[in-house]
């Protein structure tokens, strides 16, 4: 069974799980169990990488305060999802010293296909 066959069944239990009262907030812990479940299975089918800026916000303010405005607006593949540079552009990896392609996005751990990484600029 595959991780999206998984997903598929785990969102028909969820479909059948009996709602709170609506006057109770929130998830039932089933709900909440089927939730994290998803969620971890999720990240463990790679996505591509999306674009985003190569820098975290306060370095690319102190890179634009000196006139390095080049470095600051540089951008690069970035996890699909929480956003971290993913250093597998020569830019990053000359900047930061991350090594090429990792699989997994350090920070949150989601899965990622390195066939459609974005050429260096
Ligand atoms: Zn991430």
């Amino acid at each position: 069974m595959t991780n999206e066959e998984a997903i598929k069944i785990l969102e028909k239990m969820k479909a059948r799980i009996v709602p709170l009262s609506p006057l109770l907030e929130g998830k039932s812990k089933d709900e909440e169990a089927i939730d994290i479940a998803i969620e971890a299975l999720e990240k463990q089918i790679p996505k591509p990488p999306k674009m985003g800026y190569a820098f975290p916000e306060k370095i690319r303010a102190v890179m634009t305060f000196r006139g390095d405005n080049e470095r600051a607006e540089a951008k690069t593949d970035c996890c699909p999802a929480c956003g971290r540079p993913l250093g597998t552009s020569k830019f990053v990896q000359s900047q930061t010293g991350m090594r090429f392609g990792d699989p997994y996005c350090k920070r949150c751990g989601q899965a990622i296909d390195l066939g459609v990484i974005a050429d260096d600029k």
